[in-house]
């Protein structure tokens, strides 16, 4: 598991997080797409992956 050499690009991590699609329930998508069947989140109980805006 890499750590981020640099704490302080938090500006950078807020431009990666905007860019991403995120769901509504906050999780990116890759919550949404697993190995389990179907494409609830495996973070929390939202039932399907709903881009945000
Ligand atoms: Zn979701
Ligand atoms: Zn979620």
């Amino acid at each position: 598991m890499p750590l981020d050499p640099m704490p302080e690009s938090s500006a950078v991590l807020e431009v990666v997080l905007e860019d991403a699609p995120t769901c509504v329930c906050g999780h990116v998508r890759d919550a949404h797409e697993h190995y389990r069947p179907g494409t609830d989140c495996a973070l929390c109980d939202c039932p399907r992956f709903r881009k945000k805006r």
